[in-house]
């Protein structure tokens, strides 16, 4: 390990630290980049079996070329930053453990927020309903396009129905347009107004054949006999008050309910943050939506520990993951320097 260069020019003769970056998106691959070069000795954990985070199992292919992601890790690691796939941090190895058992002097969490929501309505566990989070995983980092030259199985589906109006529930529609089906819908509880994703990706998904139910909410998810999901029925809706956050709130009309064909549903309606982390890492405070608590340069409460990007905001964007990444970089590399 070579001592790091701003410490070496300032007389502090003081050489490269471990420090543990957990999960690999564009939070993570920033802390790692930036402390590398600072001549810390990092290491990358990465739950999933290929680093890049949202990046390579969120955001499609035709987006977001997966090369482009892998050329940036491949970078990464010639600059001397480990990644280890397929650790779970807080399953296989905690966060305390990696400090004390392992040697790092800073832990990163950038962990992202993928836990998904549902709707929470009868027959959401039929097969065939799946989040959007799985359903993009299962397309773009698994390659369910190629199964069987793949292992990773993907219901095609006839008739699709993604729930939701963001810019996931876009990505969803898109991806299930280019996975064979040519009856996709996307059903959305508010009027087109209150569409919340970006207004070129709605203009893509119209340009690809996508139809929008709009004013719709599912209220029942319908198997056969294999339960297999067949069908979905929905509560048409008309546009109340303005809620909390601004909206116009949906109000359902009563005795009007209509059954769609459907085999296959993706509920793509917001995510979360998975307790995992929070859970096993004693010290850490958390808010009341389970997001990590952190100051503007990424330091929790729990000293050594820092956390950024969507983890600490909710789900946000991938250059605001990667400028918290950045702050905390710096603050760590102070930490390293001088002390918490
Ligand atoms: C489908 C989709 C499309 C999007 N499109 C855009 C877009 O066009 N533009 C934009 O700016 N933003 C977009 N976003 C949002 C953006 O991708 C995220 O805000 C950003 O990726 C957050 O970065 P992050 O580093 O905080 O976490 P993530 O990118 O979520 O990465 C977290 C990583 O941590 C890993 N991890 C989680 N828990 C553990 C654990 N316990 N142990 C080890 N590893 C763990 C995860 O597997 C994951 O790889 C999109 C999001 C989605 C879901």
């Amino acid at each position: 390990m070579q001592p790091c260069n701003e410490c070496q020019s300032s007389g502090r003769g003081y050489g490269g630290r471990k420090v543990a970056v957990v999960g690999s998106g564009p939070g993570g691959l920033t802390v790692a980049g930036d402390l590398i070069r600072k001549g810390h000795d990092v290491t990358v954990y990465e739950a999933f079996h290929k680093p890049g985070g949202v990046l390579v199992y969120g955001i499609p292919e035709f987006r977001l070329p997966k090369e482009i992601v892998a050329a940036e890790v491949n970078f990464l690691e010639r600059l001397g930053v480990k990644v280890e796939c397929n650790v779970v941090v807080g399953s296989a190895i905690t966060v305390d453990e990696l400090m004390e058992q392992e040697g790092f002097d800073a832990v990163y969490l950038g962990v992202g927020a993928g836990l998904p929501r549902f709707v929470g309505v009868p027959g959401e566990n039929l097969i065939g309903v799946y989040s959007a989070n799985e359903y993009l995983t299962r397309a773009n980092l698994m390659k369910a396009y190629l199964f069987p030259e793949y292992d990773t199985p993907l219901v095609g589906g006839e008739h699709v129905c993604v729930f939701g109006g963001g810019n996931v529930a876009m990505d969803s529609l898109r991806t299930a347009m280019r996975m064979g089906c040519d009856d996709v819908k996307c059903v959305y509880r508010r009027s087109s107004e209150e569409l919340p994703a970006r207004a070129e990706e709605i203009h893509h998904a119209k340009d690809e054949g996508i139809q929008f139910y709009l004013l719709h909410t599912p209220i029942r998810f319908i198997g056969d006999d294999e339960d297999r999901l067949k069908a979905v029925e929905l509560q048409e809706m008309e546009l109340g008050e303005p809620d909390e956050s601004g909206r116009r709130s949906p109000v359902p009309i009563e005795g009007s309910v209509k059954t769609l064909e459907c085999d296959l549903a993706i509920i793509a309606i917001g995510s979360g943050a998975n307790p995992l982390i929070t859970s096993t890492t004693p010290g850490l405070e958390i808010n009341q939506w389970g997001y990590i608590v952190a100051d503007e340069d990424g330091k929790t409460k729990k000293p050594g520990v820092w956390a950024g990007g969507d983890i600490v905001t909710g789900a946000a964007t991938v250059i605001e993951a990667a400028g918290a990444g950045r702050l905390a970089a710096d603050s760590i590399h102070q930490f390293l320097s001088w002390g918490w």
